[in-house]
């Protein structure tokens, strides 16, 4: 292990988990778009920062459907490497340069943005039902995307994620034309052995799963009438992006669409 006075820099998983401990006072520094940025403006002052760009987390292991994928896996490596609507969403953020630094694990514990929407992994990793590997206080634990999520990921150390490959899945977004595209609202759609899951981007501080559109679909809805069911799931807010009403009013038209293009 590498001690650079306030910078660890553990050389393998082991290391990481033991020297994140119970997470107190401690800075994670993945891929550093997020981080770096609010260091060098000074919003942030770490006491102790565990950078784990050594730790060997940057793999995807692939066993028949189940795909096992490490928190410091770059994005860009997800486009190849992840089934579907996970690719898709990472061929979507941001620009290859970015794409090439920025890591699953940071992306799903990405803190809200405050101008415009972060975290867009976190919406297929919803839809796949993803399973999260983490470490801190009380020790290692693995739990679904949706309980990791609805906790903020407080205090934890994501070690990996797992999902599997969906039966069938699709993916419906608006963006801003820009090299640096930000999502205003995106829509992941997989089709899982718990039946057909739908996870909103961009209608909140983070991705959110439209349970009641779910549930529509389960009970025999059609696809346009579960995806009017959304606006029961959500509360669409105004950003640098776009207003509150304009979401709300271009949603259940996406939803609509990304179901009607499940294949
Ligand atoms: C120009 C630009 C464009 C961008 N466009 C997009 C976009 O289109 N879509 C999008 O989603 N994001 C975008 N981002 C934000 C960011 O690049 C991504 O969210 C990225 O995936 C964050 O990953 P990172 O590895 O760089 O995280 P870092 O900056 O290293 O960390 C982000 C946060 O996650 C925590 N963290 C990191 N890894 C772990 C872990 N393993 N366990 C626990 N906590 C952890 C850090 O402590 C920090 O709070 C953009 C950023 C920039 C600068």
């Amino acid at each position: 292990m590498v001690d650079l006075s306030d910078v660890i820099v553990p050389t393998s998983a082991a290391d990481a988990a033991a020297a994140f401990g119970d997470g107190a006072g401690t800075t994670v520094l993945a891929g550093g778009t997020i981080v770096m940025p609010e260091l060098k403006l000074g919003r942030l002052r770490p006491q102790r920062t565990l950078y784990l760009g050594r730790a060997g987390l940057d793999r995807i292991e692939r066993d028949g459907a189940k795909y096992r994928i490490g928190a410091m896996t770059p994005v860009s490596k997800l486009v190849n490497g992840a089934p579907p609507p996970l690719s898709t969403f990472a061929a979507h953020v941001a620009d290859y340069e970015i794409r090439r630094q920025a890591t699953i694990g940071g992306n799903l514990c990405a803190p809200p943005g405050t101008s415009a929407p972060r975290g867009d992994l976190q919406a297929p990793l919803l839809a796949l039902g993803a399973r999260v590997r983490s470490t801190g206080a009380g020790g290692e634990r693995t739990e679904s995307v949706d309980d990791f999520l609805a906790s903020g990921g407080n205090g934890r150390l994501v070690l990996d994620l797992e999902v599997d490959e969906p039966k069938r899945a699709a993916t419906a977004g608006v963006r801003r034309p820009h090299a640096h595209a930000y999502s205003i609202l995106a829509v992941a759609a997989a089709e899982t052995a718990d039946g057909v899951r739908v996870a909103i981007l961009g209608a909140g501080p983070r991705a959110v799963r439209a349970a009641s559109v779910e549930r529509a679909l389960a009970g025999g809805a059609s696809n346009d009438e579960a995806a009017s069911k959304v606006l029961d799931d959500v509360e669409p807010v105004d950003d640098a992006l776009a207003s509150a009403w304009y979401r709300r009013e271009v949603l259940p038209g996406l939803v609509a669409r990304a179901l009607e293009d499940l294949r």
